[in-house]
């Protein structure tokens, strides 16, 4: 049953129509969180959710720029809202927050194959975008593992990164302008920039603010060409390090490979890539507890394991190290060849043997793949989650390593290195451990969460590469930004006054 809507609320309905706001309990509590897996953890520990007190759907940007001018009118908090699919919080609503979903906003409005882009609306989903742009002999280059489940807008607010960032960059190296409101509710564009502009680049204010000082409704996106043909490849390497060589090498000599993938051992042998875990070794049997301890015994051990995982760390760090280097180059048809064959160079001169298409094309096949096997796990009293970090070249390898001794005694850890630039790359660390209570997996989880990050602040290098701040780092922000932060502060008091936007994310609040 309906109760009748508070005076803002029914504001807000009046600008969208009855059928665009939602104040029923199935919206709530679908809108109450993100993908971000400490809130699993929470409901397990039987922790309510914070609700939102609406949602609403804004049709046109225009309709969006109003809900704000009510929202900021009533001091209501508001929580953007692209696919829900970000995995720090970000998108989790707060006390009395309304969440806007943007993803009516799908109209993609212009393509200008002579400048080579596109002016697309913030709600268009990931995937569809591509399959539009490819009809059209297009791509964006932005393929996060994720493009099923996330939106345009979602990308630029959390500074996504795609599988093929070494080729085309990330989301942030794509933008030329911006359409947003801010806090006076008024819908501007941002002055055009890119390799043509000069002076500061605004859009970078709004890149990365999470929601914090304004809605992105719309945005002018460069594309490309569709690859006329891509080269696969994979290599056995000898350890992290030689593929951390290949590489390093490859992007400082000026090759723009699509794919650059360094798999760990432990991640090596998980995608199948060490021909030692196929014959009933000790890989093998690591191999089979984690892909297949999601029943029965193997679960019981499997959580066992995790729940000392000191001593699997350990045993991992004993046995063979070879790591997978998965390589995919496109272009033209002798670009594409003449990258695959210089890359061929490095890894054999690293030691590399080579593997031939196969991994590379398996890679293509299973890219946006994704595990359902989680929730048997946190069932059982486990819990996984990815920690993405980035660094220099120069202590890459020694960051991965202090990463991994850091959190080794509360998780088991495995990683792999996916978004290779010249100047350095990101690791991509997945854990997983367990505690016998929900409250003790909260704690390990939290205390895996804060070593780790802890370790990358020390090292210099940055705390997340792809996946946003949200509430799972904004710990350590302060450390990370310096003087940043008191100048996010000032932008925040000029785009956001009465502070509605998405309080309480990027920064804790002072
Ligand atoms: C299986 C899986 C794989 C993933 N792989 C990748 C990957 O490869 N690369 C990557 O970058 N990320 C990845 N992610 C994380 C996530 O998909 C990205 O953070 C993505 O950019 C979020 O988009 P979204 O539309 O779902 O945004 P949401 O989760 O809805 O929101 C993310 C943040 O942006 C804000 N926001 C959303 N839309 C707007 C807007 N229009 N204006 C202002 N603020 C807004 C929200 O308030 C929130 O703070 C992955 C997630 C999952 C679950």
């Amino acid at each position: 049953m309906s109760t009748p809507l508070d005076a803002d609320l029914a504001a807000l309905a009046a600008v969208v129509g009855p059928d665009h706001i939602s104040t029923r309990g199935a919206d709530q509590t679908a809108y109450s969180r993100d993908l971000w897996p400490r809130a699993q953890l929470e409901r397990l520990a039987g922790e309510a959710p914070t609700l939102p007190a609406a949602v609403v759907w804004p049709g046109t940007a225009e309709e969006a720029a109003a809900l704000v001018r009510v929202c900021v009118a009533a001091g209501r908090p508001i929580v953007p809202f692209g696919a829900g699919s970000g995995v720090c919080g970000g998108a989790r609503p707060m006390e009395r927050g309304v969440v806007i979903d943007l993803k009516r906003l799908k109209a993609l409005r212009r393509v200008d194959e002579a400048a080579g882009t596109i002016e697309v609306e913030a709600g268009y989903m990931g995937e569809r975008l591509e399959r539009q742009l490819e009809r059209r002999g297009l791509t964006l280059g932005h393929f996060p593992s994720s493009i099923l489940c996330s939106t345009v807008g979602g990308w630029l607010a959390g500074r996504s990164a795609g599988q093929c960032s070494s080729r085309y960059g990330k989301i942030e190296d794509m933008v030329v302008d911006l359409e947003v409101v801010a806090g006076d509710g008024v819908l501007r564009r941002t002055p055009a920039y890119g390799s043509l502009g000069q002076g500061l680049d605004w859009n970078q204010a709004f890149v990365g603010s999470e929601g914090t000082l304004g809605l992105i409704t719309a945005a002018t996106l460069r594309v490309h060409a569709q690859p006329a043909r891509r080269c696969f490849r994979g290599w056995l390497m000898p350890d992290v390090d030689a593929g951390l060589k290949v590489m390093r090498g490859a992007m400082q000599a000026g090759l723009r490979p699509a794919v650059l993938r360094l798999y760990d051992p432990v991640d090596t042998v998980m995608v199948g890539s060490n021909p030692d875990a196929k014959h009933g070794g000790p890989l093998a049997k690591l191999k089979t507890l984690l892909n297949e301890g999601t029943g029965g015994l193997k679960q019981k051990a499997l959580v066992t394991a995790l729940s000392n995982p000191r001593w699997l760390n350990a045993a991992i760090d004993l046995l063979p190290q070879k790591s997978l280097l998965v390589t995919v180059t496109e272009g033209q048809d002798a670009e594409a060849r003449a990258e695959d064959a210089a890359i061929a160079g490095l890894a054999r001169a690293a030691g590399g043997q080579d593997l031939g298409e196969g991994p590379g094309r398996a890679w293509l096949a299973h890219r946006y793949d994704v595990s359902y096997k989680q929730s048997k796990l946190y069932a059982a009293g486990a819990f996984v989650d990815t920690f993405e970090v980035a660094g220099t070249w120069t202590g890459l390898g020694a960051l991965y390593d202090a990463v991994r001794r850091a959190v080794g005694d509360k998780v088991l850890v495995m990683a792999h290195f996916s978004h290779a630039y010249p100047g350095g790359g990101s690791i991509y660390f997945t854990f997983a451990g367990a505690a016998a209570s929900r409250a003790a997996q909260l704690a390990r989880y939290d205390a895996a969460w804060r070593a780790g990050l802890d370790t990358v602040v020390e090292h210099g290098a940055t705390i997340a590469h792809h996946h946003g701040s949200g509430l799972s780092r904004r710990s350590h922000m302060d450390a990370e930004h310096g003087a940043g932060r008191a100048w996010f502060d000032a932008l925040k008091q000029v785009l956001d006054p009465t502070g509605i936007f998405n309080p309480g994310k990027l920064f804790v609040p002072r």
